[in-house]
């Protein structure tokens, strides 16, 4: 049984002022979540922050991105062993905003996806179309081909360590959000891609659905037999409307 996860991508937004009232609205809020994993993956200058307010709170912390690199010059990078002095469970790797305005390869995002499981992070793994993409009808072979390079870098085992994150690009912050039947398609896949590969390490991983996720559309996604929960962007910026996605899940 594969317990749902609902996990929140700040990206570039809050202030301490608001990131305070944001963290301790989530954790005096966490009563009404009885079923998923609850995570916030912060900017990196506010990692500190959630781990003051959320030790023993139930909800874990993470960062948005991680370096390849163990260490030395790499200016402007957050490493793996960073993330972890600041007590951080999950690291999301190749979020399209970094594919897109970076320039992640599909083997550079693999490569930090491999540093992140050695650490002992838990990657969250994004993958997923454009409009483009999917109005050319290759949106199996764009996950397949972004998935696959983390299969080739690592092997099939270390998605057992890992979360993907199913977040086609055309939903992300547009309120476009997939229907459940079109999420599903495509996270049937993806599991079927694993398990060609690995039918127990299919079984146990957890793909999450992100595209303008909402507390009134959550629970419709979630009840799909392959999503298992949500990579939350704009929606986690507020804590009644991030509950809202973690009770969905209940
Ligand atoms: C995201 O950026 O991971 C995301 C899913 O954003 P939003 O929920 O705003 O579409």
């Amino acid at each position: 049984m594969r317990q749902p996860l609902v996990a929140g991508n700040w990206k570039m937004n809050g202030s301490q002022e608001s990131i305070k009232t944001l963290l301790s609205g989530i954790k005096s809020g966490m009563g009404r979540v009885n079923n998923a994993e609850v995570a916030v993956c912060a900017p990196a200058i506010y990692i500190p922050m959630a781990q003051a307010e959320l030790q023993d709170s139930g909800v874990a912390w993470g960062g948005q991105d991680v370096s390849t690199e163990a260490s030395g010059a790499f200016t402007g990078e957050i490493s793996t062993a960073m993330l972890q002095d600041f007590g951080c469970k999950y690291a999301i790797v190749g979020h399209s905003e970094r594919r897109t305005y970076h320039g992640e390869s599909d083997q550079y995002v693999a490569k930090k996806y491999a540093a992140a499981r050695a650490a002992g992070l838990v990657p969250i793994l994004c993958i997923g179309e454009t409009l483009e993409e999917r109005e050319q009808g290759i949106t199996e072979e764009v996950v397949a081909r972004q998935l696959d390079a983390v299969i080739e870098l690592e092997g099939v085992a270390a998605l057992a360590n890992g979360v993907i994150a199913y977040e086609p690009v055309w939903a992300i912050g547009t309120g476009k959000t997939a229907t459940p039947d079109q999420a599903q398609d495509v996270h049937q896949f993806i599991r079927g891609r694993v398990a060609a590969h690995d039918q127990a390490v299919a079984d146990g991983v957890r793909i999450l659905y992100g595209g303008s996720m909402k507390p009134d559309n959550a629970a419709e996604l979630i009840s799909k037999p392959d999503i298992d929960g949500g990579l939350i962007g704009g929606a986690s910026l507020k804590a009644d409307d991030f509950l809202g996605i973690c009770e969905a899940a209940n």
